[in-house]
């Protein structure tokens, strides 16, 4: 059984249990427990225990630390990429980029020394000065989905600890072992116990952890509905929360854009991790062109489909078989709504594992399903307008609002789509616009419900409260 990780010890608590499973065969690797109310009050708990002292320590030795940290990940990030497509399926490279991305944050937690710097004013009054100092806010408490099993977590608990939090991580139930992995090497790169504590669960876990009265904080990523109800409940309980939900991406294709250089970034984006990203490019809007079906279809085609491990497989398999099923009937119902289908990936689904191989729905009507919910698959959805300014009203009629991206060299398009386009991370000439951990990762509408977005500044000011000295001699 995976175990949970609580103040230093592992511990297989008494619960129901739920298959992890390899994607690419449907093998079960392992068991996971649905840890109830109890195990996440003693995760809580150890989180307390640990806060006084942690949040005490200089913040040259919580750096310290995460260096050690940070050069035990690098030194394990070939086993980490593997691990993460056994349980998740994306192929090695892809895994490789996710760990990549990872540690970026690790590197930019490295950073606290200045990034935990306050302000002074002095003589803001006549003998009168003025401070202002972080203070770390408590026990926070991460929630990641399935799709990046280690990536995810590291755009978490790093920043935390370092800002002088304690943290309780909840992995996803469907793929908790990379969470485990760094948990391990966190402890091996000397974090006292406690600081970050593991607790495996579903709901009823997430549940407890919200209505928890000594968690300060909730980072939640997922799919929007949750995101939308962790915002409520933990903002209901008085907590600061980030939530960021789920996407439905536009990728907007201008006449001038070069199909040889435009076609395979499109593929890449909407066919990377098999499609579950929530910055996948999954609805493309061709403006004013004829050629981009055709040149899409037919490279498409030559991609190829199979386990991640294997080196020349372009797309993975898909998480479980009940994803798998739902994806495959969004397209039939995309089918049913006026889509023409282009490329049927059904055709994969005989294989073992939970394939679906890459599809194309072309003139997919702007206020059918496939145009407006998100299918988390290797399904691009594409549709026609005549101008750049349909094409940004059609992608501003969705209620998500993470990533839209322009092809063009036209600098007079980019700059209007960038100004004018409802979502956070505008990608130009560029199909997955994810920023760097410097940056805060800035989906909006109802792609994020808080106030402070994870990583970047807006990270350090998430896990940190402010407290104002005034001072006169
Ligand atoms: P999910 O919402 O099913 O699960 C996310 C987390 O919430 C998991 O840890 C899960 O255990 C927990 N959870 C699930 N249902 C719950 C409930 N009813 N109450 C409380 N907790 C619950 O999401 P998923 O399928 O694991 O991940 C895919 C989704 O995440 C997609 O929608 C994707 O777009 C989104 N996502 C968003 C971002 C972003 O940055 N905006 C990044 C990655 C993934």
């Amino acid at each position: 059984m995976v175990p949970n990780l609580i103040g230093g010890e592992r511990s297989l608590p008494d619960a129901p249990t739920l298959p992890v499973y390899d994607p690419a065969t449907g093998e079960v690797l392992d068991e996971v427990p649905l840890s109830g109310p109890a195990e996440v009050e003693r995760a809580v708990a150890a989180a307390v225990a640990a806060f006084s002292e942690w949040s005490r320590t200089s913040v040259m030795e919580r750096v310290r630390l995460m260096f050690r940290f940070k050069a035990l990940l690098e030194a394990h990030a070939e086993e980490l990429a593997a691990l993460v497509t056994r349980h998740h399926g994306k192929t090695l490279d892809e895994a490789r980029g996710e760990v990549r991305r990872g540690i970026d944050v690790v590197d930019f937690a490295c950073g606290a020394p200045t990034l935990l710097q306050g302000r002074t004013l002095r003589q803001v009054s006549v003998d009168v000065d003025q401070d202002l100092h972080r203070f770390p806010v408590g026990v926070a408490a991460g929630i990641p989905p399935f799709n990046f099993p280690v990536m995810i977590p590291l755009w978490m608990f790093p920043l935390a600890v370092v800002c002088g939090n304690t943290f309780v991580l909840k992995p996803s139930e469907r793929t908790p072992l990379g969470a485990v992995r760094l948990a391990e090497l966190f402890a091996e790169a000397g974090f006292p116990p406690g600081v970050l504590n593991l607790v495996h669960g579903a709901r009823e876990a997430v549940d407890a952890l919200l209505r928890h009265p000594q968690v300060a904080a909730i980072s939640f990523v997922g799919s929007e509905p949750v995101a939308r109800a962790v915002y409520r409940e933990a903002a209901a309980y008085g907590k600061r929360v980030q939530a960021l939900g789920g996407a439905k991406n536009h990728i907007v294709v201008m006449p001038d854009a070069e199909l040889d250089a435009v076609v395979p970034a499109i593929l890449g984006s909407a066919f990377g991790n098999a499609g579950e990203r929530c910055l996948a490019g999954s609805v493309a809007i061709a403006v004013d062109s004829r050629d981009l079906v055709p040149a899409l279809e037919a490279a498409a085609r030559r991609l190829r489909v199979g386990p991640g491990t294997e080196p020349e497989v372009d797309v993975g398999p898909l998480i479980r078989r009940e994803h798998r099923d739902r994806v495959a009937e969004l397209v039939a119902q995309g089918v049913r709504e006026g889509a023409r289908l282009v490329l049927d990936g059904r055709d994969q689904m005989s294989r073992p594992g939970f394939f679906l191989g890459p599809t194309i729905l072309d003139q997919v009507p702007p206020d059918s399903t496939a145009h407006r919910v998100e299918i988390f698959g290797p399904v691009l959805s594409v549709s026609h307008v005549g101008k750049l300014e349909e094409a940004i009203a059609r992608a501003n009629r969705s209620a998500l609002g993470n990533m839209a991206v322009i092809f063009t060299h036209d600098g007079g398009a980019a700059r209007q789509f960038r100004e004018r386009v409802e979502a956070g991370m505008i990608g130009v000439n560029v199909p997955v616009a994810q920023p760097f951990a410097f940056f805060p990762f800035s989906g909006w509408k109802s792609s994020f419900y808080g106030d402070l977005h994870v990583h970047g500044t807006d990270g350090v000011d998430f896990y940190t409260r402010k407290k104002m000295f005034i001072s006169r001699w």
